[in-house]
């Protein structure tokens, strides 16, 4: 532990303490193989059923046998948009979203080529979803369309999308509905028992479990293929041997999130409205962006007009502060994020969008030192910028953007 202030736990979470406490026994001790009929198999696999049980009860899922573990987030997208082509080979057609994570965007773009059709459903300038443009594609096409995936919280943004109307909207015209939940679980309270979804993904990591573990969730009676065949572990759903120390971490994980979530929703969307607030009060020229009316209660994404992102978050961190400039897997590149594009958020602006990402484990301490440290930040960048001048930005400066981008 250091004195740096974390606010990047949209990339990924600390592990809990009483987390890890729960999967150290399974290194040494719990060591068994679940699948083998001897004690020591048998006492790791009634530990795996609590895990399940434990998942289950985060997810308000009707029955344990809904949930099989994955190795992470994108393989449970992977194996639920397979699975729904596979399963309908007459189906050739998906509904998703322009805004979706790699998980689902790079694999949707892969089966483009591959011949499947993709019907990209874009957002407004405040990243919603127009469902009416959704209605119609589902009217015309339903015969064609194997599934829709439509992820229930941006995980740049926080943006929520309305997946139970829509999983309802798609149930009743027959087609399977898929959401990448991955940052949506343990932060918005959830009852799938009582909803139309089918399949949902989940990752560890995001809610203070382990990285490189995750959950497909499968309603009873959903038609699906296994991406991974080989022994019968997770009923045959889910070849391989289980990350057994990871799933007992995971199961306590929400069995924690369950307990905090009311802490989620309550004092840590509060400092996230501190910072927002704060920043916002002391710097010119920046805004929030997504649908701050409707995001989960722990991410901001503010962007800072004519300053690169990527320059504001090496200054943050030599001030002991982790952000990032969009999703984990975008920072590093100098283009702005597809997420910032998809709003229609001008270059001068998309270039210098940090998200801020907070959990239980921020104090309102951390989130005024925060509020310090970016105002001269961003007045040191605007000094250095080209479109910045004596007095503010520099005349119509999206003219000197346009021409590298055109
Ligand atoms: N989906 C979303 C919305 C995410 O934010 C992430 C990770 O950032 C993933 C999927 C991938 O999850 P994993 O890292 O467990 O593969």
């Amino acid at each position: 532990m250091n004195d740096d202030v974390y606010l990047d736990n949209n990339a990924t979470t600390m592990v809990d303490p009483a987390v890890v406490d729960e999967m150290l026994p399974y290194f040494t001790l719990q060591f068994g193989n679940p699948s083998s009929i001897h004690s020591f198999g048998n006492t790791v696999g009634r530990s795996l059923k609590k895990a399940r049980q434990q998942v289950q009860d985060l997810l308000g899922a009707e029955h344990d046998s809904e949930i099989i573990f994955t190795a992470c987030g994108t393989e449970a997208d992977s194996t639920a948009i397979m699975s729904a082509l596979k399963a309908q080979p007459d189906r050739k057609e998906i509904i998703t979203t322009v805004v979706e994570h790699p998980a689902v965007l790079s694999l949707c773009e892969y089966l483009e080529k591959d011949g499947y059709t993709v019907h990209w459903l874009k957002v407004d300038g405040k990243g919603r979803l127009d469902l009416d443009v959704y209605a119609r594609l589902l009217e015309e096409r339903a015969d064609h369309i194997a599934v829709v995936s439509v992820m229930w919280a941006n995980n740049e943004t926080g943006t929520i999308f309305p997946v139970e109307k829509m999983a309802t909207m798609a149930v009743d015209a027959g087609v399977m509905f898929h959401t990448d939940a991955v940052q949506a679980v343990g932060k918005i309270p959830m009852n799938l028992a009582d909803s139309d979804i089918d399949m949902l993904s989940l990752s560890g990591h995001k809610l203070h479990a382990p990285k490189g573990v995750g959950v497909l969730y499968l309603r009873r009676g959903t038609r699906f293929r296994p991406l991974l065949r080989g022994g019968h572990q997770e009923r045959g759903r889910r070849a391989g041997t289980e990350n057994v120390a990871s799933i007992i971490g995971l199961g306590k994980a929400c069995e924690l999130a369950s307990q905090k979530m009311e802490y989620e929703n309550v004092e840590v969307k509060a400092m996230r409205d501190r910072l927002q607030e704060g920043i916002l009060s002391a710097v010119t020229h920046c805004f929030p962006t997504g649908d701050v009316e409707n995001r989960l209660p722990n991410t901001c994404n503010i962007a800072f007009e004519y300053i690169e992102g990527e320059a504001i978050l090496m200054l943050l961190n030599k001030a002991g502060i982790a952000a990032s400039s969009g999703s984990a897997c975008t920072s590093g590149s100098l283009e702005p994020s597809h997420v910032m594009m998809a709003m229609g958020i001008p270059y001068t602006a998309a270039h210098g969008t940090i998200r801020f990402s907070l959990s239980c484990y921020n104090t309102m301490a951390e989130i005024e030192r925060v509020i310090e440290a970016v105002p001269p930040i961003v007045a040191q960048l605007r000094k250095l910028s080209p479109y910045w001048g004596e007095n503010g930005p520099i005349e119509d400066p999206a003219k000197l953007f346009a021409p590298t981008y055109a």
